[in-house]
């Protein structure tokens, strides 16, 4: 199921690749998915343990994101209210911890 005549993550970006979470993404994988792909797709990052939903898109544009979680890049999610990080952070461990 690869992708024709586009490049797919895993090609263009091995090193993001390797935070494509095969697992919860299963079937589908950072060779099926094309770099400038908008669909959001689950991540994990080994640096911070942290999981979360982004495109790839997101991740390899002009303002790459990362972790949104440890609030890499342009996150939606902090804003002026100081509040708002917390909530999502708490959401974030409650929506986590439903995982495999
Ligand atoms: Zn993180």
């Amino acid at each position: 199921m690869k992708i024709p005549g586009t490049r797919s993550l895993a090609e263009r970006w091995p090193e993001l690749a390797k935070e494509f979470d095969v697992e919860r993404n299963a079937p589908l994988t950072a060779a099926d998915v094309s770099a400038r792909s908008f669909r959001r797709v689950w991540w994990s990052s080994e640096t911070c343990g942290h999981s979360w939903q982004d495109s790839p898109r997101g991740r390899t544009g002009r303002m790459p994101r990362d972790c949104q979680l440890c609030g890499g890049g342009d996150t939606p999610f902090v804003v002026d209210d100081p509040n708002a990080r917390v909530r999502f952070d708490n959401a974030h461990r409650a929506f986590g911890g439903t995982g495999v």
